[in-house]
């Protein structure tokens, strides 16, 4: 009995420990408007776990953002892609907060970014201020929203990371989310695990039927099961003020009363975030673009999202024996939805046998895989694969097929092409490309040794060697050659490229480099006057824009200011 009470007591600690010893009035909202969320933390996303919340901005750029508590900007970093322009801000009471896709910084974060720009000639760039630096205060101004980067539309991303840079769910933090709305269930499945076992006669995954009851929850029609089984779930949450399709919050299991799995999206780490890919099936979403999180581990899992578990939240289910199995999906505010599932134990003698590849190409998981054919190889190494896996690979003419991309990669894996009957000329202008089922070349990052051509990628599919002979098109967009632009705040041109991809560019005015800003979502450059770089009044403008394979574009002009 004492060890009972013991046990619970702990258990109560833990819970209070986790939830409340959270500071809740540390941080305050980094906008002047209300919190209305277009992502929220822990959403399942291309590859990883949305890391952050992404806070709405009125469907424009240009709000202002503001340090969510004091502190000291400990990084700024500016890239083409990812966050697009980020700054971190680091607490004194160990925290930090992210703030990203920023439009621009405040005038005088843009003035110390300026000057390290132009010393390292370069519009990317990351720099770590030291603590005595960059002081900020709790609500001060420290940039404007946009859309850079890798966004769908304006937004702020803000995060909240732990001492170890791990990023939390910054709900935890008392920051007001209004949400009066349940999560919504979409899908419920079922997934035979053993040898021998059926869900209604398969050992394929099943869809079950939802039906909706009238106090809100949900029923399914009673499942006959036995052997080794487990549950999959497609579910989104929306809180108030919008509809977008948010993660959710929590998943419990509930077998007979007691609980045997649980996701919870308090925490994790950037190393384990490509492993949503175990969660999820990934089968499952590449083909229909709709992800089913698991009720239950896989062998080779290490998330951290997962708290309360039996046998991995696997089910057992004997014979003639009945059961109750209950999800419960719930949001930050308690709104919740249930899910009761009838299962009856039932040995079946016609089932429908699981679907199963074999092919000459077992890759291990541990060991990997190499393969050769003609003048093309495969290399998977270990740890690539999260289970052992039947692969399909096939050697044509100039093609090489390594299966479907219906399997998920945690490692590169590598490709390589033999290219000796290539000449020197049309060798540098070759490259690897991925071909996707629309027959489109995708430029996948080539190293070329010798008559060695090699990719590492993470896509399975078809790869085969392509040839970009075009250089890069650059053509101005708010003026001419030879034009007077005394009124112009910005220089803007547009740089595309037809196949490889964009390389590197660099641009100077009277042989001065010049800063442009690149956004590829709208292939444009920006030159902003402000810079004061720009201070005579006949302008020789060049700009040098690279292909990855090196062929290059020289665009000259002139304009004139004063
Ligand atoms: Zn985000």
């Amino acid at each position: 009995m004492k060890k009972a009470l013991l046990f619970l007591l702990s258990f109560i600690c833990i819970q209070v420990h986790s939830q409340q010893e959270l500071p809740q009035d540390y941080f305050e909202n980094p906008l002047n408007v209300p919190i209305v969320l277009a992502g929220t933390f822990g959403e399942l996303r291309s590859n990883h776990f949305h890391s952050g919340l992404d806070i709405k901005t009125q469907q424009r750029e240009g709000l202002e953002v503001n340090a969510a508590a004091e502190g000291y900007i400990s990084r700024i970093n500016i890239q083409h892609y990812g966050y697009g322009k980020a700054l971190y801000i680091q607490h004194p009471n160990g925290y930090t907060t992210v703030y990203g896709h920023l439009q621009k910084l405040s005038p005088k974060l843009k003035d110390y970014l300026r000057k390290q720009q132009y010393a390292k000639e370069s519009y990317e760039i990351e720099l770590f201020p030291e603590p005595g630096e960059l002081k900020v205060e709790k609500g001060e101004l420290i940039a404007y929203s946009g859309n850079t980067g890798g966004s769908g539309g304006p937004h702020l991303h803000f995060e909240i990371r732990d001492g170890s840079q791990r990023p939390m769910n910054a709900q935890l933090f008392g920051l007001d989310v209004a949400d009066s709305k349940p999560p919504i269930i979409q899908g419920i499945f079922a997934y035979p695990i053993g040898e021998d076992a059926h869900v209604n006669n398969s050992q394929n995954r099943q869809k079950l039927k939802l039906i909706p009851q009238n106090d809100g929850t949900f029923a399914v029609p009673e499942v006959e099961a036995c052997g080794e089984i487990g549950f999959g779930i497609t579910t989104v949450d929306q809180q108030d003020g919008a509809y977008n399709q948010n993660g959710v919050f929590k998943i419990e299991s509930i077998l007979n009363g007691e609980e045997v799995f649980e996701i919870k999206f308090e925490k994790f780490s950037f190393a384990e975030t490509r492993h949503l890919n175990q969660l999820i099936d990934y089968e499952y979403y590449m083909s229909n673009r709709s992800r089913i999180q698991r009720l239950y581990k896989t062998p080779s899992n290490p998330l951290s999202i997962y708290g309360n578990m039996q046998n991995e939240g696997l089910l057992n289910i004997k014979d003639s024996l009945d059961y109750q199995y209950t999800i419960r999906v719930t949001d930050l505010k308690g709104n919740e939805k249930l899910i009761r599932i009838p299962i009856k134990g039932q040995i079946s003698d016609k089932i429908v046998k699981r679907e199963k590849l074999e092919t000459e190409y077992l890759a291990s998981s541990d060991n990997g895989l190499s393969a050769k054919g003609g003048k093309m190889d495969v290399y998977i190494p270990g740890g690539s694969l999260y289970n052992d896996t039947y692969l399909d690979i096939n050697f044509s003419d100039d093609v090489v097929t390594v299966h479907r991309d219906e399997i998920p990669l945690h490692k590169n894996f590598t490709i390589g092409f033999d290219v000796s009957d290539l000449s020197e000329e049309d060798k540098a202008k070759t490259f690897i490309a991925r071909v996707s089922d629309n027959g489109r070349l995708n430029y996948s990052t080539t190293y070329k040794k010798g008559n060695r051509f090699t990719t590492g990628t993470r896509t399975f599919g078809n790869y085969r060697l392509a040839q970009d002979t075009n250089a890069p098109s650059v053509r101005p967009v708010n003026f001419y050659d030879g034009q007077w632009i005394s009124g112009n705040e910005t220089l803007k041109v547009k740089i595309s490229d037809d196949l490889s991809g964009i390389q590197d560019f660099r641009a100077t005015v009277n042989g001065k480099f010049i800063l442009m800003e690149y956004e590829y979502k709208n292939n444009t450059l920006t030159h902003y006057f402000s810079d004061d770089v720009v201070t005579e009044t006949e302008n020789d403008l060049k700009i040098i824009v690279n292909d990855n394979v090196g062929n290059t574009t020289t665009y000259t002009a002139k304009f004139f200011r004063k």
